[in-house]
């Protein structure tokens, strides 16, 4: 027997639509390309985005022809977003801090049609354009200027495509959940870039996930800022998760410097933020240096790699923000847990509190996580035995997007290629990226430990632990390390600074003073490159 209710499909187009009847004058902020603002709102959104949608059509889009966008958080990005994807076409982000080849490669392995990007960009995609012959449209998310259409004869204009658009267009009305929504490719730090095609079912459960109070708590009072950039695992869902909840939005643009983003934060009185440590990083030192507080600001997510227990600190203490620290992958849509207490540990003490925080947290319900040893034997939940973890749920993918069938899972498992530790209560600490853990003598250190150490020193400006090749152990320990402006703290003095926080066999063996640390695209760490120039320190000495 089936249940009697309505059969309504999970769609993308919902969002918008939802938003723009019961939240119609909330704001969309956000900051240009050249520095201006534009405030606009859901109601607006919804009109342009279907604008846009009706054009796509005209131009002879067909049902999941990809189209591919290369631009900031800004407001024609966010209609794109759901122009795209509800028009029946998947919303390709595709991240502009690429080189040139991976670009063309993304470009060519999604078959993109259409591409829309910012001014920033031109000079990228004008090196490009010649390798894509297959791309029929590059439009640039600006209104037209008789100098642009001069200069640049390939170039059609975002505003005359809105313009062009209906008035009257309807979402298409046979579109089903599972079809693809949108696309984007993962940082490729190994071998080429691979692609993870997200339906419009998947999206929507994860954001209506992601927006319930243990997850990233968005509500209509709220007032959001994502520093992610949508071209990050589309800006963590949340700016899915904001439309349906009604949330504020604000989009920083090119601007996410400390300074612009803290006057952004203050000026739209933003409640809740999100993005990786490095860009907190940038954010705290000007507080620090200009004595700026956060008088609006609640909460903010932080993930992507390990937020250092320093940050937590800071910005409870001196700011009163909350840190909800989050864990995900491009795989998983992108989130997989975010760390916030349970009813049983409101009693606890401040410290045992603190000390639950720090981790990457729980699961939501449509999240499973387990972990398992070499030979596929799942290991317990004990917050002790570590174990290569692996996840599933309707938002994590089954196949990487034009994969050979059935290359991905491992017995209905995704391998996310990180080492953790879960618990009784479902909290999961990160260890490791499998591919980073040092292996000494047998036994594993873990690199987001020494780091979080390291720059816990009020010294230490940024640090990145790498494996060794040695003689004896396999491997050990090797910190690079930033040291913080006017310091000159000595590698005698950091070693020290393990002794009492960290088993002695674990302490690094050698300490390299650098001057910065080499950041990808998504704003990580590039340990493979450190291993490259660094791993044969201790034998060359
Ligand atoms: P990406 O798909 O590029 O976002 O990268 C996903 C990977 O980033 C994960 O597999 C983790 O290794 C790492 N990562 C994400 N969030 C965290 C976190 N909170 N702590 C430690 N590592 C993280």
């Amino acid at each position: 027997m089936l249940g009697q209710m309505m059969d309504q499909e999970l769609l993308i187009s919902s969002i918008i639509d939802h938003a723009a009847r019961s939240h119609g004058d909330t704001e969309v902020v956000s900051v240009n390309t050249d520095g201006t603002q534009t405030r606009t709102n859901y109601s607006e959104v919804q009109i342009r985005a279907k604008k846009i949608g009706s054009v796509l059509i005209k131009r002879g889009m067909e049902r999941s022809d990809r189209i591919a966008t290369i631009a900031w958080n800004n407001y024609r990005h966010f209609e794109l977003y759901y122009g795209i994807s509800g028009a029946g076409f998947v919303c390709h982000t595709v991240n502009p801090r690429l080189f040139p080849e991976q670009l063309i490669y993304i470009l060519t392995h999604a078959e993109d049609k259409i591409v829309f990007f910012d001014a920033t960009f031109i000079p990228l995609i004008d090196g490009v354009r010649s390798h894509l012959p297959n791309i029929k449209h590059w439009v640039l998310m600006e209104a037209r200027t008789a100098e642009l259409a001069s200069q640049h004869d390939w170039m059609e204009f975002y505003e005359d495509l809105v313009a062009e658009g209906d008035d009257d267009f309807n979402w298409p009305s046979d579109l089903n959940e599972r079809d693809a929504s949108s696309l984007c490719y993962t940082s490729g730090t190994t071998g080429n870039p691979k692609g993870v095609l997200y339906s419009h079912r998947s999206t929507l459960l994860h954001a209506m996930m992601s927006a319930t109070p243990d997850v990233m708590n968005f509500s209509a009072r709220d007032c959001l800022l994502p520093v992610v950039p949508m071209f990050h695992v589309n800006a963590w869902g949340s700016p899915y998760a904001a439309a349906l909840t009604g949330a504020k939005m604000v989009m920083p643009g090119p601007g996410l410097d400390g300074k612009s983003l803290a006057t952004l934060f203050n000026d739209e009185k933003v409640t809740i933020a999100a993005g990786v440590p490095t860009i907190w990083a940038g954010l705290i030192q000007y507080l620090e240096a200009s004595g700026t507080k956060l008088p609006y600001m609640q909460r903010t997510v932080i993930g992507g790699s390990a937020c250092p227990p320093v940050m937590i600190d800071k910005f409870r203490d001196e700011y009163d923000v909350e840190v909800l620290h989050a864990w995900g992958m491009t795989e998983m849509s992108p989130l997989g847990s975010v760390n916030n207490l349970k009813n049983k540990q409101l009693d606890l003490s401040t410290e045992a509190q603190k000390e639950i925080r720090l981790n990457q947290g729980r699961p939501p319900f449509g999240m499973e996580l387990a972990i398992f040893d070499e030979d596929f034997n799942q290991l317990p939940n004990d917050g002790i035995t570590q174990g290569d973890l692996y996840c599933r749920g309707p938002w994590v993918l089954d196949e990487y997007f034009l994969a050979e069938k059935g290359t991905t899972l491992k017995n209905g498992w995704f391998d996310t290629g990180d080492v953790a530790t879960l618990d009784a209560d479902g909290f999961m600490t990160i260890k490791d990226r499998s591919k980073d853990i040092i292996k000494s003598g047998g036994e594993w250190i873990s690199t987001v430990e020494l780091e979080n150490i390291a720059v816990g020193h009020p010294e230490i400006g940024g640090a990145a632990a790498i494996a060794a090749k040695h003689e004896k152990w396999d491997e050990r320990p090797v910190i690079l390390a930033v040291k913080a402006e006017g310091s000159n703290i000595t590698e005698a003095e950091l070693l020290a600074y393990y002794d009492d926080k960290i088993i002695k066999w674990q302490i690094p063996d050698k300490v390299i003073f650098v001057d910065q640390l080499p950041i990808g695209a998504t704003g990580k760490i590039l340990k493979k490159e450190l291993r490259a120039e660094y791993e044969n320190v201790l034998i060359d000495n």
